[in-house]
Protein backbone atom coordinates (compact mmCIF):
# COMPACT_ATOMS: atom_id res chain seq x y z
CA UNK A 1 0.00 0.00 0.00
CA UNK A 2 1.28 3.97 -0.45
CA UNK A 3 1.66 5.77 3.06
CA UNK A 4 3.19 8.53 4.25
CA UNK A 5 6.38 7.07 6.57
CA UNK A 6 9.62 8.92 8.82
CA UNK A 7 12.68 8.48 7.19
CA UNK A 8 14.52 11.39 9.14
CA UNK A 9 13.88 14.81 10.32
CA UNK A 10 11.92 16.99 7.71
CA UNK A 11 11.69 13.55 5.41
CA UNK A 12 8.06 12.14 5.85
CA UNK A 13 7.77 10.50 2.68
CA UNK A 14 5.09 9.25 0.62
CA UNK A 15 5.74 5.63 -0.75
CA UNK A 16 5.44 1.69 -0.92
CA UNK A 17 4.98 0.07 2.24
CA UNK A 18 4.01 -3.29 3.24
CA UNK A 19 -0.09 -3.87 3.70
CA UNK A 20 -1.22 -4.13 7.39
CA UNK A 21 -2.58 -7.89 8.42
CA UNK A 22 -4.31 -9.40 11.26
CA UNK A 23 -2.11 -10.16 13.81
CA UNK A 24 -4.16 -11.11 16.45
CA UNK A 25 -8.33 -12.05 16.90
CA UNK A 26 -9.41 -8.86 18.25
CA UNK A 27 -7.28 -6.82 15.36
CA UNK A 28 -9.70 -5.22 12.76
CA UNK A 29 -8.16 -3.85 8.72
CA UNK A 30 -9.48 -0.09 8.23
CA UNK A 31 -8.85 1.08 4.62
CA UNK A 32 -8.74 4.58 5.34
CA UNK A 33 -11.33 7.54 3.76
CA UNK A 34 -9.34 10.73 5.18
CA UNK A 35 -6.61 10.82 7.78
CA UNK A 36 -5.39 14.10 9.63
CA UNK A 37 -2.15 16.25 10.53
CA UNK A 38 -1.80 16.33 14.32
CA UNK A 39 -0.02 19.04 15.77
CA UNK A 40 1.81 16.49 18.06
CA UNK A 41 2.60 14.68 14.46
CA UNK A 42 5.01 18.33 14.09
CA UNK A 43 7.45 16.31 16.94
CA UNK A 44 8.75 13.52 14.91
CA UNK A 45 8.56 15.65 11.96
CA UNK A 46 11.21 18.04 13.60
CA UNK A 47 13.34 14.20 14.81
CA UNK A 48 11.18 12.19 16.69
CA UNK A 49 11.83 12.36 20.29
CA UNK A 50 9.92 8.83 20.81
CA UNK A 51 11.79 6.57 18.93
CA UNK A 52 15.00 5.82 16.84
CA UNK A 53 12.87 4.01 14.29
CA UNK A 54 12.64 5.15 10.51
CA UNK A 55 10.37 3.84 7.55
CA UNK A 56 7.11 3.43 9.92
CA UNK A 57 3.51 5.13 8.81
CA UNK A 58 3.35 8.37 10.53
CA UNK A 59 -0.21 9.34 11.96
CA UNK A 60 -2.77 9.09 14.60
CA UNK A 61 -5.91 10.37 13.08
CA UNK A 62 -8.36 8.67 10.50
CA UNK A 63 -11.65 7.53 9.60
CA UNK A 64 -12.17 4.45 7.44
CA UNK A 65 -14.44 1.67 6.70
CA UNK A 66 -13.28 -1.89 7.71
CA UNK A 67 -12.37 -4.41 5.46
CA UNK A 68 -11.22 -7.38 7.65
CA UNK A 69 -11.90 -8.54 10.97
CA UNK A 70 -10.26 -11.02 13.02
CA UNK A 71 -12.47 -13.83 14.82
CA UNK A 72 -13.11 -12.43 17.98
CA UNK A 73 -14.27 -8.57 17.11
CA UNK A 74 -18.03 -8.78 17.87
CA UNK A 75 -19.16 -5.33 17.75
CA UNK A 76 -17.46 -3.83 14.10
CA UNK A 77 -18.78 -5.34 10.76
CA UNK A 78 -16.73 -5.29 7.45
CA UNK A 79 -18.09 -2.53 5.52
CA UNK A 80 -18.91 0.09 8.15
CA UNK A 81 -17.52 3.04 8.64
CA UNK A 82 -15.68 3.93 11.52
CA UNK A 83 -13.43 6.71 13.20
CA UNK A 84 -10.20 5.89 15.56
CA UNK A 85 -9.40 6.54 18.48
CA UNK A 86 -5.63 8.03 18.84
CA UNK A 87 -4.78 6.62 21.84
CA UNK A 88 -5.13 2.79 21.99
CA UNK A 89 -6.29 0.97 25.36
CA UNK A 90 -6.11 -2.88 25.77
CA UNK A 91 -9.97 -2.73 26.13
CA UNK A 92 -10.56 -5.39 28.46
CA UNK A 93 -9.20 -3.41 31.88
CA UNK A 94 -11.11 -1.63 34.69
CA UNK A 95 -9.41 1.60 33.50
CA UNK A 96 -10.12 1.12 29.70
CA UNK A 97 -13.63 -0.62 30.91
CA UNK A 98 -14.36 2.83 32.59
CA UNK A 99 -13.33 4.75 29.13
CA UNK A 100 -9.89 5.96 31.23
CA UNK A 101 -7.46 4.41 28.10
CA UNK A 102 -4.69 6.75 29.32
CA UNK A 103 -5.02 4.73 32.26
CA UNK A 104 -4.91 1.37 30.54
CA UNK A 105 -3.56 -0.84 33.14
CA UNK A 106 -1.52 -2.97 30.62
CA UNK A 107 0.59 -0.44 30.19
CA UNK A 108 -0.96 2.78 29.92
CA UNK A 109 -2.37 3.83 26.06
CA UNK A 110 -0.41 3.42 23.03
CA UNK A 111 -0.58 5.85 20.39
CA UNK A 112 -0.01 4.96 16.29
CA UNK A 113 2.65 6.29 14.24
CA UNK A 114 5.22 6.84 17.06
CA UNK A 115 7.14 3.78 15.84
CA UNK A 116 7.01 0.42 13.56
CA UNK A 117 5.06 -0.83 16.81
CA UNK A 118 1.78 0.68 15.88
CA UNK A 119 1.71 1.79 12.35
CA UNK A 120 0.24 5.09 11.50
CA UNK A 121 -3.00 6.24 9.79
CA UNK A 122 -1.53 8.66 7.43
CA UNK A 123 -1.64 5.48 4.92
CA UNK A 124 -4.29 3.89 2.66
CA UNK A 125 -4.76 1.29 5.79
CA UNK A 126 -3.91 0.24 9.41
CA UNK A 127 -4.25 -2.62 11.38
CA UNK A 128 -6.32 -1.66 15.12
CA UNK A 129 -5.81 -3.74 17.98
CA UNK A 130 -8.31 -4.14 20.14
CA UNK A 131 -11.05 -3.07 17.53
CA UNK A 132 -14.24 -3.21 18.79
CA UNK A 133 -12.95 -0.61 21.78
CA UNK A 134 -10.48 0.98 19.76
CA UNK A 135 -12.69 1.85 16.92
CA UNK A 136 -16.42 2.73 16.97
CA UNK A 137 -18.80 3.81 13.91
CA UNK A 138 -19.10 6.96 13.03
CA UNK A 139 -22.31 7.95 14.80
CA UNK A 140 -25.84 9.10 13.48
CA UNK A 141 -26.07 12.42 12.26
CA UNK A 142 -22.33 13.38 12.38
CA UNK A 143 -20.43 14.02 8.54
CA UNK A 144 -16.97 11.80 8.19
CA UNK A 145 -14.83 15.04 8.78
CA UNK A 146 -16.77 15.89 12.43
CA UNK A 147 -16.07 11.92 13.10
CA UNK A 148 -12.19 12.80 12.35
CA UNK A 149 -12.22 15.90 14.28
CA UNK A 150 -13.37 12.98 17.53
CA UNK A 151 -10.41 11.08 16.64
CA UNK A 152 -8.00 13.23 18.61
CA UNK A 153 -8.38 16.80 18.59
CA UNK A 154 -11.85 17.85 20.03
CA UNK A 155 -11.68 15.06 23.07
CA UNK A 156 -7.94 16.84 23.63
CA UNK A 157 -9.19 19.77 23.48
CA UNK A 158 -12.29 19.19 25.99
CA UNK A 159 -10.15 17.37 28.27
CA UNK A 160 -7.69 20.41 28.25
CA UNK A 161 -10.85 22.61 29.44
CA UNK A 162 -11.78 20.23 32.39
CA UNK A 163 -8.76 20.11 33.46
CA UNK A 164 -8.58 23.70 33.73
CA UNK A 165 -11.70 23.48 35.84
CA UNK A 166 -13.84 25.70 33.23
CA UNK A 167 -17.16 26.45 34.47
CA UNK A 168 -20.08 28.93 34.69
CA UNK A 169 -18.30 32.60 35.17
CA UNK A 170 -14.89 31.98 34.92
CA UNK A 171 -12.42 33.86 32.87
CA UNK A 172 -10.21 31.46 30.34
CA UNK A 173 -7.14 31.79 28.66
CA UNK A 174 -6.36 29.96 25.98
CA UNK A 175 -2.35 29.90 24.85
CA UNK A 176 -2.15 27.92 21.38
CA UNK A 177 -4.82 28.38 18.57
CA UNK A 178 -4.16 25.90 16.10
CA UNK A 179 -7.24 23.86 15.49
CA UNK A 180 -7.01 21.92 19.16
CA UNK A 181 -6.83 25.25 20.95
CA UNK A 182 -9.42 26.72 18.70
CA UNK A 183 -11.95 23.59 20.12
CA UNK A 184 -10.93 24.65 23.40
CA UNK A 185 -12.04 28.21 22.79
CA UNK A 186 -15.41 26.80 21.30
CA UNK A 187 -15.59 24.46 24.27
CA UNK A 188 -14.86 27.12 27.08
CA UNK A 189 -18.05 28.88 25.68
CA UNK A 190 -20.09 25.81 25.46
CA UNK A 191 -19.01 25.31 29.39
CA UNK A 192 -20.32 28.77 30.45
CA UNK A 193 -17.08 30.92 30.53
CA UNK A 194 -17.93 34.47 31.13
CA UNK A 195 -14.74 35.77 29.29
CA UNK A 196 -12.16 34.23 26.93
CA UNK A 197 -8.71 35.68 26.31
CA UNK A 198 -7.24 33.52 23.04
CA UNK A 199 -3.14 33.87 22.87
CA UNK A 200 -1.31 33.24 19.57
CA UNK A 201 1.50 34.65 17.38
CA UNK A 202 -0.48 34.66 14.11
CA UNK A 203 -2.48 37.71 13.61
CA UNK A 204 -5.10 35.40 11.13
CA UNK A 205 -5.30 32.41 13.88
CA UNK A 206 -6.33 35.51 16.48
CA UNK A 207 -8.54 36.50 14.13
CA UNK A 208 -10.72 33.02 13.88
CA UNK A 209 -10.60 33.43 17.80
CA UNK A 210 -12.00 36.64 17.82
CA UNK A 211 -14.85 35.26 15.50
CA UNK A 212 -15.57 32.43 17.84
CA UNK A 213 -15.98 35.16 20.56
CA UNK A 214 -12.66 35.13 21.94
CA UNK A 215 -11.12 38.24 23.40
CA UNK A 216 -7.55 37.80 21.31
CA UNK A 217 -3.91 38.67 22.53
CA UNK A 218 -0.37 38.76 21.10
CA UNK A 219 1.48 36.56 23.87
CA UNK A 220 3.86 39.80 24.06
CA UNK A 221 1.30 42.05 25.59
CA UNK A 222 -0.89 39.12 26.87
CA UNK A 223 -0.01 39.60 30.28
CA UNK A 224 -0.76 43.33 30.86
CA UNK A 225 -3.38 43.08 28.68
CA UNK A 226 -5.58 40.39 31.13
CA UNK A 227 -4.02 42.69 34.33
CA UNK A 228 -6.05 44.97 32.90
CA UNK A 229 -9.07 43.27 31.80
CA UNK A 230 -9.52 41.62 34.97
CA UNK A 231 -8.52 44.38 37.07
CA UNK A 232 -4.62 42.00 38.30
CA UNK A 233 -7.35 39.14 38.91
CA UNK A 234 -6.09 37.46 35.68
CA UNK A 235 -7.14 34.31 34.80
CA UNK A 236 -9.35 31.43 36.90
CA UNK A 237 -8.56 28.90 33.94
CA UNK A 238 -5.46 28.33 31.70
CA UNK A 239 -6.01 25.85 28.79
CA UNK A 240 -2.24 25.62 27.44
CA UNK A 241 -2.41 23.85 23.66
CA UNK A 242 1.53 24.38 22.54
CA UNK A 243 3.75 22.42 25.00
CA UNK A 244 6.67 24.65 24.51
CA UNK A 245 8.76 25.97 27.44
CA UNK A 246 7.73 29.43 26.54
CA UNK A 247 4.08 28.89 26.65
CA UNK A 248 3.84 26.85 29.56
CA UNK A 249 5.39 29.10 31.74
CA UNK A 250 3.28 31.82 30.20
CA UNK A 251 -0.20 30.12 31.43
CA UNK A 252 1.36 29.63 34.94
CA UNK A 253 1.75 33.18 34.36
CA UNK A 254 -1.38 34.07 32.94
CA UNK A 255 -2.92 32.21 35.70
CA UNK A 256 -4.55 34.41 39.07
CA UNK A 257 -4.72 33.10 42.17
CA UNK A 258 -6.29 29.62 42.88
CA UNK A 259 -6.27 29.64 39.41
CA UNK A 260 -5.97 26.66 37.51
CA UNK A 261 -3.17 25.80 34.58
CA UNK A 262 -4.07 22.96 32.25
CA UNK A 263 -1.54 21.57 29.55
CA UNK A 264 -2.38 19.37 26.57
CA UNK A 265 0.52 20.26 24.39
CA UNK A 266 3.60 17.67 24.41
CA UNK A 267 6.44 18.71 25.99
CA UNK A 268 9.42 15.83 26.04
CA UNK A 269 11.79 18.49 28.03
CA UNK A 270 13.20 16.67 30.93
CA UNK A 271 14.94 20.27 31.82
CA UNK A 272 12.08 22.16 32.20
CA UNK A 273 11.83 24.87 34.35
CA UNK A 274 8.86 25.22 36.79
CA UNK A 275 8.57 28.31 38.46
CA UNK A 276 8.21 26.60 41.99
CA UNK A 277 7.88 29.92 44.18
CA UNK A 278 5.64 31.51 41.97
CA UNK A 279 3.12 28.28 41.96
CA UNK A 280 2.95 28.34 45.67
CA UNK A 281 2.84 31.46 45.97
CA UNK A 282 -0.40 31.48 43.80
CA UNK A 283 -1.34 28.11 44.98
CA UNK A 284 -1.73 27.06 41.35
CA UNK A 285 -3.29 23.96 40.07
CA UNK A 286 -1.03 22.58 37.68
CA UNK A 287 -2.45 19.31 35.30
CA UNK A 288 -1.02 17.45 32.21
CA UNK A 289 -2.03 14.39 30.94
CA UNK A 290 -3.01 12.29 27.56
CA UNK A 291 -6.46 12.49 26.33
CA UNK A 292 -8.65 8.89 26.79
CA UNK A 293 -10.50 9.94 23.70
CA UNK A 294 -12.99 7.32 24.21
CA UNK A 295 -13.67 8.74 27.64
CA UNK A 296 -15.33 11.90 26.05
CA UNK A 297 -17.21 10.81 23.21
CA UNK A 298 -20.44 10.23 25.26
CA UNK A 299 -20.58 14.12 25.77
CA UNK A 300 -19.07 15.02 22.77
CA UNK A 301 -20.58 13.38 20.25
CA UNK A 302 -24.31 14.93 21.25
CA UNK A 303 -22.49 18.54 21.46
CA UNK A 304 -21.41 18.08 18.04
CA UNK A 305 -24.94 16.49 16.53
CA UNK A 306 -26.71 19.49 18.66
CA UNK A 307 -24.18 22.26 16.63
CA UNK A 308 -23.12 23.89 19.79
CA UNK A 309 -19.85 22.56 18.70
CA UNK A 310 -17.96 22.69 15.24
CA UNK A 311 -15.32 21.12 15.39
CA UNK A 312 -15.09 20.86 11.26
CA UNK A 313 -14.53 23.95 10.88
CA UNK A 314 -10.91 24.46 11.79
CA UNK A 315 -10.10 22.43 8.27
CA UNK A 316 -7.96 24.17 6.09
CA UNK A 317 -6.45 22.59 4.02
CA UNK A 318 -7.58 18.96 1.73
CA UNK A 319 -5.32 17.55 -0.10
CA UNK A 320 -4.22 14.20 -1.63
CA UNK A 321 -2.00 11.85 0.65
CA UNK A 322 0.43 11.66 -1.76
CA UNK A 323 1.25 15.30 -1.53
CA UNK A 324 1.67 14.52 2.51
CA UNK A 325 5.22 16.40 2.55
CA UNK A 326 3.87 19.59 1.54
CA UNK A 327 0.71 19.21 4.28
CA UNK A 328 3.39 18.73 6.79
CA UNK A 329 5.55 21.54 5.66
CA UNK A 330 2.49 23.65 5.86
CA UNK A 331 1.53 22.61 9.07
CA UNK A 332 4.91 23.05 10.00
CA UNK A 333 5.32 26.71 9.08
CA UNK A 334 1.58 27.72 9.34
CA UNK A 335 1.57 29.22 6.08
CA UNK A 336 -1.07 30.18 3.49
CA UNK A 337 -3.82 30.28 6.67
CA UNK A 338 -2.69 26.41 7.70
CA UNK A 339 -5.03 24.99 10.59
CA UNK A 340 -5.93 21.08 10.34
CA UNK A 341 -4.69 19.38 7.16
CA UNK A 342 -7.11 16.33 5.89
CA UNK A 343 -5.70 13.95 3.32
CA UNK A 344 -7.15 11.56 1.32
CA UNK A 345 -5.43 8.19 0.13
ZN1 LIG B 1 -3.02 14.13 17.82
ZN1 LIG C 1 -6.64 -1.37 29.40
Amino acid sequence: MKALCYQGPKRIEYGQTADPVLSADTDAIVAMTSCAICGSDLHIYHGSPFSQDTGYCVGHEAVGEIVEVGKAVRRLKVGEKVMLSAAVGCGQCVRCLAGDIARCERGGAQCYGLSSALQGCQAEAIRIPFADFNASPIPDGLSEDQGLMLTDNLPTAYLGCRNADIGPGKTVTVIGLGPIGLMAVEIAQVLGAARVFAVDLVPGRREIAKGLGATALDPATAMQEIAAATGGRMSDCVVEAVGADATIQLGLMLAGRGGTVSAIGVNTNMDFRFPMAMAFGKSLTFRIALCSVQMYWPELIPLVRAGRLHPERFISHRLSLSEGARAYELTDTKKDGALKMVMTP
